[in-house]
C-alpha cells in the first residue's frame, strides 16, 4: 500500500485560495490528473487544484520536473505517466504538492502562468484507453437484477467465487459532458412466435460506477499476483455505464451485454490517484458468515485489511423541463463503494490471471454500485424495479420516480441529464472529491 506522507497532511494549504475552501473537491491533498485544452484543440496534461487546473506540460517546459518525468508529462495523454515506476508517481505528486504549497520556494509568478480556471477549459479523455472491461462487483446490484429476471435463482453459483465481467467497448468511452444518443436496437418479440422488433430503446438507463485505470501492465502470458496488484493501479474516476435494458434483455444470453452497452460509456475528467486515495483505504467487504472465501489467488492479508476504498457516491437527474425552469438536479440515490463484494485489486488480478496482458490506460469499471437500501440503488432499473407493475416482486417499490415538475420517470427521457458525484471523507484527513460525471440523453437518430 502507498505510504502516507506530507502530501496527505490535513493542515497543508495552498497559495491558491480556492483549494483551501471547505467544500472543494480539489484541495492540495488531492491533485487529480486530467487532460484539457483551452479551446485550441491542443490537449495537455493538467492537475486539479481548487477551481483551477495547472498545465503540467508548461511546468515541464519551465524546468520544474526531474528529467525522467519531462517526456511523459508533456504528452497529450496520461499513458506515459501511467507507465512509470510507482516510486516515480510518488515523486511527481510530492513535487506538485511542493509547488502549490503555501510556503513554496518555486516562483508563484511562474506557476501562475500555467493556471487556467476549470470552467474556462475543455476536458478530453485522460488517456488512450486500449481496452475497457466492466465488472459486476456489487452483490446488492447483482441480487436486485437477478431477482427481477430469475426470481427463484437471483445469484448464479459463480458469483461469490469469481469477479464477473464483460469486455466493453473502448471506442465509445466518452468524456463527461458528451451527449449520449438514444440507441436503436432489437427487442424481444412481444409474444412467442412473433418476430423481434427494432426501434429506439424505451428502457434507457444509467449505471453509477467507479472506474480505475491500469498503471504498468503485464506481458502477455504473465499474471499479476494479488500482492502486487496495487502497484498496477494508477487512479480512479466516476463512470456512467449507460444501458438500454430492452435491448439488453433480448441480446444478453448466452454471451453477455453487447449493443445494449456499447453506444456510450461516460467517464469523469479527473483521475484521482491511488496516492491521493491512500488515507481512505478500508478493509474489504465483510462477507457474511457462510459465504465462501475466495480462492488463494484472490486472497491476501493486505487485500483483506485495506483493499476497500471508502468513496461516497451520489446520482442526480436534471430533466429538460427542470433545466428550463432553472430547478436544481434531483437526487436519485447515494451509496458507498465499500458495498462492493470484490476489491479493485482482486478485479485486476483476476483479469490478468489467465495471462491476459493489461496495458497502461486500460479502463476497468466496478459494475453498478448499489447498497442494501432502496436509496442506495445505482440504476433506474433497480430504483423503479424495472418499471414493471405487471411483474410484481414482493417487498419492492415499483413507484415511478417523481420529479419536481410533475414529470414521472421509470427510465430516462430525452433531454435528461445524469450527474454523478463522488468524494472521500473521514475524520482524520482532508476531504477529496472526484468532480462530476455528466451526460445528457439526445433523441434517437
Ligand atoms: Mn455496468
Amino acid at each position: 500500500m502507498i505510504a502516507i506522507d506530507f502530501t496527505h497532511d490535513p493542515q497543508r494549504e495552498s497559495w491558491i485560495d480556492s483549494a483551501n475552501e471547505a467544500g472543494t473537491d480539489f484541495p492540495i491533498q488531492n491533485l487529480p490528473f486530467t487532460v484539457f485544452h483551452t479551446g485550441d484543440g491542443d490537449p495537455r496534461i493538467g492537475v486539479g487544484i481548487g477551481d483551477q487546473v495547472l498545465d503540467l506540460r508548461y511546468c515541464a517546459a519551465q524546468g520544474l520536473l526531474d528529467a525522467a518525468l519531462v517526456e511523459p508529462a508533456q504528452r497529450q495523454v496520461l499513458n506515459g505517466l501511467m507507465s512509470l515506476e510507482p516510486a516515480r508517481r510518488v515523486q511527481l505528486r510530492q513535487a506538485i504538492s511542493q509547488w502549490l504549497h503555501v510556503d513554496t520556494s518555486t516562483s508563484q509568478a511562474v506557476l501562475q502562468e500555467g493556471l487556467y480556471p476549470q470552467d474556462a477549459v475543455e476536458f478530453c479523455l485522460p488517456c488512450q484507453i486500449h481496452d475497457y472491461t466492466d465488472f459486476y462487483a456489487s452483490i446488492f446490484h447483482a441480487t436486485n437484477v437477478g431477482s427481477m429476471f430469475r426470481p427463484n435463482n437471483p445469484l448464479l453459483p459463480n458469483y461469490k467465487h469469481i469477479p464477473i465481467g464483460y469486455h466493453g467497448r473502448a471506442s465509445s468511452v466518452v468524456i463527461s459532458g458528451t451527449d449520449v444518443v438514444r440507441p436503436v436496437g432489437q427487442k424481444a418479440p412481444a409474444e412467442e412466435g412473433q418476430d423481434p422488433t427494432r426501434s429506439p430503446a424505451a428502457l434507457l438507463d444509467y449505471e453509477l460506477e467507479v472506474g480505475f485505470y491500469v498503471a504498468q501492465g503485464n506481458p502477455l502470458g504473465s499474471t499479476i499476483p494479488l500482492e502486487l496488484a496495487e502497484q498496477h493501479l494508477f487512479g480512479m474516476c466516476l463512470v456512467n455505464d449507460w444501458s438500454a435494458r430492452d435491448l439488453q434483455k433480448w441480446e444478453y444470453q448466452p454471451l453477455g451485454p453487447f449493443l445494449a452497452k456499447s453506444f456510450a460509456t461516460t467517464v469523469s475528467p479527473w483521475v484521482v490517484t491511488m496516492e491521493a486515495l491512500a488515507p481512505f483505504r478500508v478493509p474489504e467487504y465483510q462477507r457474511p458468515d457462510g459465504d465462501p472465501q475466495p480462492l488463494d489467488y484472490l486472497s491476501s492479508p493486505e487485500n483483506s485489511a485495506s483493499g476497500g476504498v471508502d468513496i461516497q457516491l451520489q446520482v442526480s437527474l436534471l430533466s429538460k423541463q427542470m433545466r428550463e425552469k432553472s430547478l436544481p438536479p434531483q437526487s436519485l440515490s447515494q451509496t458507498r463503494f465499500t458495498n462492493m463484494y470484490w476489491t479493485i485489486a482482486q478485479i485486476l488480478t483476476h483479469h490478468a490471471s489467465n495471462g491476459c496482458n493489461l496495458q497502461p490506460g486500460d479502463l476497468m469499471a466496478s459494475g453498478t454500485v448499489s447498497g442494501p437500501e432502496r436509496n442506495e440503488r445505482g440504476s433506474m432499473l433497480e430504483l423503479t424495479w424495472n418499471g414493471d407493475a405487471a411483474n410484481p416482486t414482493p417487498g419492492t417499490d415499483r413507484t415511478p420516480l417523481q420529479l419536481p415538475t410533475g414529470e414521472e420517470r421509470k427510465f430516462l427521457g430525452d433531454g435528461d441529464e445524469l450527474i454523478l458525484h463522488g468524494f472521500c471523507e473521514n475524520e482524520q484527513y482532508r476531504r477529496i472529491g472526484f468532480g462530476e460525471c455528466r451526460g445528457t440523453v439526445q433523441p434517437a437518430r
